[in-house]
């Protein structure tokens, strides 16, 4: 089946049929070729209902987790984004459609160059990334309207929630190493209001205020 099918056909069947609302990131998950963030020889699974390796030991999440954590982040279209764990460049293709700046921090070397060089060959020019400890953040280019973890925290690190704007969100999932809940944080002008949106899993977020190399909360 041709990509372009395969995607309205994913948009259709795994997006909007389990209530994927945002008008702006169906489209971009329409447009946005997944296949070219994922090895060839995993390229016929790429529109797959699931996760799917990307080497380092590392996934390109199920696209149904891409759509739900980009609409939890309210975006309109003149934001600057966070992004922390770039891993194929995928989710970050899909904000770079729906934001106006994207920061995208990566711990994994070889996976943040591959990513890079992928966003200039396909002309994705309001993307950044960077090389470090996503658990810190980027206090450089804080604040943001909108942050999105994709990887698992132990908890919701402080680091990142205060390098929110007032209004802004942080989408993180929060759990335990296996298994988590997906969280939308808001900094609201009387604070942090936190609420729950789905069950998830996801790879363990790495980094001061995440997990330790060998499993641990640091
Ligand atoms: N957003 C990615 C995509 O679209 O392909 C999927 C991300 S994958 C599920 C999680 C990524 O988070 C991995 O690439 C992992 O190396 C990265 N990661 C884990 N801990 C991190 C940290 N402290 N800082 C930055 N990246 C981190």
């Amino acid at each position: 089946m041709a990509f372009e099918l395969e995607r309205k056909l994913m948009v259709e069947q795994q997006l909007k049929s389990r209530g994927i609302k945002d008008k702006s990131v169906l489209t971009a998950m329409e447009n946005v070729e997944r296949h070219l963030f994922i090895g060839e020889h995993m390229r016929e699974r790429a529109y797959d209902d699931c996760a799917l390796p990307i080497g380092e030991g590392q996934t390109i999440s199920q696209p149904y987790m891409v759509a739900i954590m980009t609409e939890l982040l309210e975006l309109k279209g003149n934001e600057k984004v966070l992004e922390i764990g770039t891993g194929s460049g995928y989710q970050s293709a899909i904000l770079s459609r729906l934001a106006s700046e994207v920061y995208t921090i990566e711990r994994i070397k070889p996976l943040a160059l591959k990513a890079e060089d992928l966003f200039k060959k396909l002309g994705y020019a309001n993307i950044r990334v960077v090389i470090s400890d996503g658990t810190l953040g980027l206090p450089e280019q804080a604040p943001f309207d909108g942050i999105i973890v994709t990887a698992a925290a132990p908890e919701i690190p402080e680091t990142l929630a205060r390098q929110l704007k007032i209004g802004g969100r942080l989408v993180i999932p929060v759990g335990s190493r296996y298994s988590q809940i997906l969280y939308q944080v808001k900094n609201t002008p009387s604070g942090i209001s936190t609420s729950m949106s789905t069950y998830c899993v996801f790879v363990p977020l790495i980094g001061e205020y995440g997990w330790g190399e060998a499993g641990e909360e640091q």
